[in-house]
């Protein structure tokens, strides 16, 4: 449990039975009415407050003292209260648990507020919006995850997605089929989402209900195209959007309320967005919601990231690289070329292991320059961040020349894009290097952070003050000699300022020189003084300082502006130093796990000789003596679909994602855990593995096998790649089975894609004989004194039995149980043989379909003869024979 925070006393300034709002409540009334949904935190000097219910909600979600103070419309006000200076992991708890928060700060000082009038109060207003999908600050983002903030919109019939990452600024958009929302977010992991509210509220029922909790309704008509395209122009300062592409109204619509969202919540224009990036549809490897989710691409069942595959390829050492390889793992390329092109990247670090490691050396000395750079754009960088970029650009200035004294001749093509995307920033690194201290304030307002000898008018202004406290050393030896307590000390805080402070009992000594020393406080142990010439002085010092950080404030902005003149520049720095630091990252991964380079073709081929499971593996490695055994997988035509039988606990599930994974490992552009891979695009990926209930939707395990299935039959294409386990296994045996053997046909006559199908219903088997491109793999086993071994091994052929027993027997079943187990299935055995199931002759099941689909069949079984004139019999049978044609 976290401390609760000090409470402050800033609330004073409510008395305690006002009968009407105070000036200060009437202000907070204000801001938060124009700010609904969000808990408003009320900056009051040293703290933000929260009143009312805001504080009753804050107080129990952050687990701090809610207390009262002053009164409003004779009512107690509620209020609780966090410190300033440390308020950003009480942020970062609220918007854990789905509260947005406005900030409202101090806009002027209460000096200035004084000026305007004496009964003024300090002006104030909401700088910020915290939500969810607009988060900058290091403490509130995961470093190795893009933060994303996505978009929907619908018009005329068509639907459009946009999104970025904030701290990134590189907007997408995409036109996509409303069936296909929840597998982009399930790509994207979006932190917020932002629709129409009546899409929201279908939608949730839909593909988005495991997004539930990140979804932003918004009125449609912050999905207007009309603004949303003016909007657009005047952030890229363009008449048109056509240079960027030609994009549809759902496009630019979805992309007008993700900017107009991301100024609205930052009260900020975004400078830093790169141009939008059109995202064509089918450009990427489609996988949906549930195979992402299924095959653990990206996170662990749990959702947590260890365990996934992305966790046991990252081998990136900074946080830009990581988010990077997360992009690329979601979504897979599905063009030779392109993949190639990494490939060759990822080729050529492994050839030169030196150099791959001299550039992560590098990298891990390198701050995230995109998240500084983001940071400063929206203009809530502070000198940390322009350190950040100081270092980072030193980086990839050591980086390129590094690469430029490699021979160009071998450099792979992307390699070389990336050497020149680092640029020459030497001016801009060496200017904030003469700028900045070493020791930095997290915020410019803090000041104290330009190096001296940068301008001679800071330098002077610092010496003002410097000699200042000079004098005030001075003063304090005069009077301790004057007054005779040694002990004497000259003292300053925030509250009183300069002050001479004696313990107690040198006190009087200074009362008794009323003429020089000016009675302030007394404590319980010491008394506080002071002088005219002290406050004077005092006067000076505090001029000189304020004169010194106003200047600081002022050679901050020039920096940043510095900064911002490059932007683009500069993001390209840091893009290419993420692209170096994934492509060696994947070369040390290749390397050190013997992966080999796949051959993608524009073919049908699938073949895998010595296959791995990329995480079963690692996780083998680290915790049995046993290892993992390889396994062939070749899927030419005249065998597209393997049926793979054998008993539970074998290896089968293992088997099927392994390959899944190589091919989606292939389509990013890595190294493959296999001795040789050829792969032919695959278009889309499915698969139906495990059994995950979707309780969420109110789906039982059964039901969301079943409408997995019908999605990939319904959409698996020849180009496709399928993977199945264990399908019909939800419902009654013979249900089952009937199920199972039904979608292989599907997938062998309609589909043809390639695909893996694992069952125990070894039965299946008998389908072989009549479907040309199916054939049958099992895994090997041993029987050995009654007990069987797993040899992981798949080989041709089928399994005799389904050893469920045996497995039982393995997991501690009581004997007895087991051996009346035996004896029933002896018994079943004899009973009937599943081979002589009608099911598994070929012609019953087809002929039922057949009869039932039919138009023609419908329409004679609803005639009466005996109603039809014989001019209506000769139309009816005209009709009947073009509904057979
Ligand atoms: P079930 O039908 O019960 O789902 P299965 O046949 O699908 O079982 P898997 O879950 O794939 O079996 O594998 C069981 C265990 O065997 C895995 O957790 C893994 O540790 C081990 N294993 C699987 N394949 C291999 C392999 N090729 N090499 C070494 N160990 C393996």
């Amino acid at each position: 449990m976290d401390d609760p925070p000090p409470m402050s006393t800033a609330l004073h300034l409510i008395p305690p039975d006002a009968p009407e709002a105070t000036p200060v409540m009437a202000q907070y009334m204000a801001l938060k009415a124009q700010h609904p949904g969000t808990l408003l935190f009320f900056r009051m000097g040293d703290f933000y407050e929260l009143f009312f219910d805001d504080a009753v909600q804050a107080s129990q979600a952050l687990d701090i003292a809610l207390t009262r103070r002053g009164q409003h419309q004779g009512q107690d006000i509620p209020m609780c209260g966090v410190p300033a200076h440390s308020y950003e992991s009480y942020l970062a708890k609220l918007i854990r648990k789905g509260f947005r928060v406005a900030i409202a700060e101090q806009t002027e000082s209460p000096a200035e507020a004084r000026k305007r009038g004496a009964k003024s109060i300090v002006g104030r207003s909401v700088v910020r919006i915290v939500t969810p999908g607009t988060l900058t600050e290091d403490t509130l983002l995961d470093t190795r995850q893009h933060n994303h903030l996505l978009a929907i919109a619908e018009i005329g019939g068509e639907t459009a997605a946009a999104w970025f990452d904030l701290t990134a600024g590189r907007p997408a958009v995409q036109l996509l089929r409303t069936e296909d929302i929840g597998a982009l977010a399930e790509r994207l992991q979006p932190g917020e989402i932002l629709l129409p509210d009546d899409m929201a509220e279908r939608e949730m029922h839909a593909s988005l209900a495991p997004f539930k909790a990140a979804l932003t309704p918004l009125p449609r008509s912050r999905f207007d195209s009309a603004n949303a395209a003016k909007r657009l122009h005047a952030l890229y300062n363009v008449g048109t959007l056509t240079a960027f592409g030609d994009f549809r109204r759902a496009e630019i619509a979805a992309l007008g309320a993700l900017i107009d969202y991301a100024e609205l919540t930052q009260k900020h224009e975004l400078r830093h967005l790169s141009p939008p990036q059109q995202v064509r549809q089918g450009s990427v490897m489609a996988i949906d919601a549930a195979t992402s989710r299924n095959l653990e691409l990206t996170r662990n069942m749990k959702g947590e990231r260890k365990e996934s595959l992305l966790a046991a390829i990252d081998r990136t050492v900074t946080g830009a690289g990581a988010r990077m390889l997360a992009s690329w793992l979601a979504a897979p390329l599905n063009e030779v070329a392109a993949i190639d092109a990494r490939l060759n990247t990822v080729e050529y670090f492994i050839a030169r292991r030196e150099s791959a490691e001299r550039l992560r050396l590098n990298l891990r000395q390198s701050p995230d320059l995109e998240r500084s750079l983001a940071r400063i754009a929206l203009q809530r960088g502070g000198p940390r961040d322009l350190a950040a970029l100081r270092d980072a650009l030193a980086q990839a200035a050591a980086m390129r020349s590094h690469l430029l004294a490699m021979p160009r001749g071998e450099m792979p093509s992307l390699l070389a894009e990336a050497m020149e995307g680092l640029g020459d920033h030497a001016a801009l690194a060496d200017h904030l290097s003469r700028a900045l201290k070493d020791d930095l304030p997290l915020l410019a307002r803090d000041g104290g952070f330009i190096a001296p000898g940068y301008t001679a008018a800071l330098d002077e202004l610092m010496s003002l003050r410097d000699d200042g406290q000079k004098l005030v050393i001075g003063l304090q030896q005069r009077y301790a000699h004057e007054s005779g307590v040694t002990g004497l000390k000259i003292k300053y805080n925030q509250v009183i300022g300069y002050h001479i402070e004696v313990t107690a009992l040198h006190a009087d000594k200074l009362h008794d020189r009323k003429e020089l020393f000016i009675h302030r406080q007394s404590l319980a142990n010491a008394a506080r003084f002071t002088t005219v010439e002290l406050s004077e002085l005092e006067k000076k010092i505090a001029e000189a300082a304020a004169r010194a950080l106003s200047l600081e404030l002022q050679i901050f902005a020039d920096l940043a502006e510095m900064v911002m003149e490059r932007i683009a520049a500069i993001r390209m720095a840091a893009a290419s130093m993420a692209l170096l630091d994934v492509t060696a990252g994947l070369a040390v991964l290749a390397q050190d796990h013997r992966y080999c380079r796949p051959v993608l073709t524009d073919g049908a081929d699938f073949s895998i000789r010595g296959g791995r499971h990329p995480v079963v593996e690692q996780a083998l490695a680290q915790t049995s003596a046993a290892s993992f055994i390889a396994n062939d997988c070749d899927l030419q035509d005249a065998q597209r679909l393997w049926l793979l039988t054998g008993p539970n606990m074998a290896g089968k599930s293992t088997f099927l994602r392994q390959n899944a994974l190589i091919a989606v490992l292939a389509h990013v552009g890595s190294f493959v855990p296999a001795a040789e891979a050829k792969i032919g695009i695959i278009d889309r990926l499915f698969s139906r593995v495990g059994a995950a209930d979707d309780l969420a939707r109110g789906h039982s395990t059964f039901m969301v096998e079943m409408v997995e299935t019908a999605a990939i039959l319904n959409q698996a294409t020849e180009r496709s790649f399928v993977i199945l386990d264990e399908i019909g296994r939800g419902t009654a045996t013979y249900d089952g089975m009937a199920i199972a053997a039904s979608v292989i046909e599907h997938l062998h006559d309609q589909n043809r894609s390639r695909a893996l199908f694992a069952t125990h219903y070894h039965e299946l088997t008998t389908l072989a004989e009549r479907l040309p491109h199916l054939s049958c793999h099992t895994m090997k086993i041993k029987e050995w004194q009654n007990d069987i071994i797993f040899m992981h091994e798949v080989v041709p052929g089928t399994a005799d039995r389904s050893y469920g027993i045996h497995v039982a027997k393995l997991a501690g079943l009581p004997p007895a149980v087991i051996a009346r187990a035996e004896s029933f299935l002896a018994a079943l055995e004899q009973k009937e043989s599943a081979k002589d199931l009608p099911l598994f002759t070929a012609s019953t099941a087809p002929a039922v379909l057949r009869e039932s689909v039919s138009p023609a069949l419908d329409r004679l079984k609803n005639l009466d003869p005996d109603d039809l004139t014989p001019k209506d019999a000769l139309r009816e049978i005209y009709e009947l024979k073009s509904l057979v044609k």
